[in-house]
């Protein structure tokens, strides 16, 4: 057998069935992206060219299917942020991460500064810049950029992983509202480490160049509960995976989570680079790249694709 893991259940068995599916989803997502256009509060994000579109969806049943633009490498963006909340669970545990940040959803957009001044001294979750960059302040004191960056190597199982080096000089030249986050949270005394070196490394995992293949591979891994379905190594402790999965629900799509939650209801994350990582428990892993974005930073092809997938397949985990 191909896996350590069981087989999945409840999911088509005829592989031919699953291409037409997922062909189809690529092809709904490949028509929305005509809808979007692509970020360009980062300079370097501009260049990409909305037309692009893939999709890769990976099962624990050793299936690939992949259509359109998967092996293009692009910016992580968000995604990053659950990279850095699973490293700062990994090294800091539940309590050392959650004394820091929340868990709560805020219906903001993922860069605003409203609920930090007004409501809360501690960020409402790390899947928001303010959230992100308080957890990057925990990670500055114990790890530094190299071995981030092998973090994301081995959850993304893509060795290929390097820093794309034009987005991190763009991003580091005009995140003025990121350094903005990170001197309201000292000025309030919650931020955990030194400011300069907390937004610089935020800015350098926004800037890993992934793949369609890296987010599906790192969706799987979270669907298998944390554990290497290649090599049978455990990456992620269970709870911790419970954690992640529980806040790319209700918060990994920006203030469009909770529609997404409705549409769709696959944990995921999304970032303005155009991927979105899901992942489907003990079944898929699910990359998108599609950098045409909706009005709220979302991919607009990879929404659709998901949403299509989602239901021919009855993935939503509320269905
Ligand atoms: N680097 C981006 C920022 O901080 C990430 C935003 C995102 O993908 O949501 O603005």
């Amino acid at each position: 057998m191909l896996f350590t893991c069981e087989q999945p259940e409840g999911q088509a068995r005829d592989p031919g069935e699953l291409e037409r599916i997922i062909g189809q989803a690529y092809e709904a997502g490949r028509a929305r992206t005509q809808t979007g256009t692509v970020a360009s509060y980062i300079p370097e994000l501009a260049k990409a060219d909305g037309r692009e579109f893939g999709i890769c969806a990976r099962n624990l049943a050793g299936e690939t299917i992949a259509f359109g633009d998967t092996e293009k490498r692009f910016s992580i963006q968000s995604i990053s942020k659950v990279l850095n909340l699973a490293a700062a669970l990994t090294f800091l545990g539940v309590r050392g991460t959650f004394a820091h940040v929340r868990m709560e959803p805020t219906g903001d957009a993922f860069n605003s500064i409203l609920k930090l001044d007004t409501v809360s001294d501690l960020p409402f979750n790390p899947m928001i810049n303010a959230g992100a960059i308080q957890v990057m302040s925990l990670l500055s004191n114990i790890i530094d950029f190299e071995q981030l960056l092998c973090f994301a190597r081995a959850f993304c199982m893509d060795e290929q992983i390097q820093l794309n080096e034009a987005v991190y000089h763009s991003e580091a030249e005009t995140g003025d509202r990121n350094r903005a986050i990170v001197y309201l949270l000292k000025s309030k005394g919650v931020l955990q480490g030194d400011p300069d070196k907390t937004v610089d490394l935020y800015f350098r995992m926004c800037s890993l160049n992934v793949n369609a293949r890296s987010l599906a591979n790192m969706g799987l891994l979270l669907a298998n509960g944390g554990v290497n379905p290649f090599t049978g190594q455990r990456m992620i402790q269970t709870d911790h995976v419970r954690i992640l999965r529980s806040l790319m629900l209700t918060c990994g799509l920006y203030d469009e989570s909770g529609a997404y939650g409705v549409w769709v209801g696959i944990p995921s994350k999304s970032g303005v680079g155009g991927g979105i990582m899901g992942s489907v428990t003990r079944q898929w892993g699910i990359g998108t790249y599609g950098p045409a974005l909706n009005e709220k930073g979302n991919s607009a092809g990879g929404i659709a694709a998901l949403r299509y997938m989602s239901q021919a397949l009855g993935l939503n985990i509320f269905a």
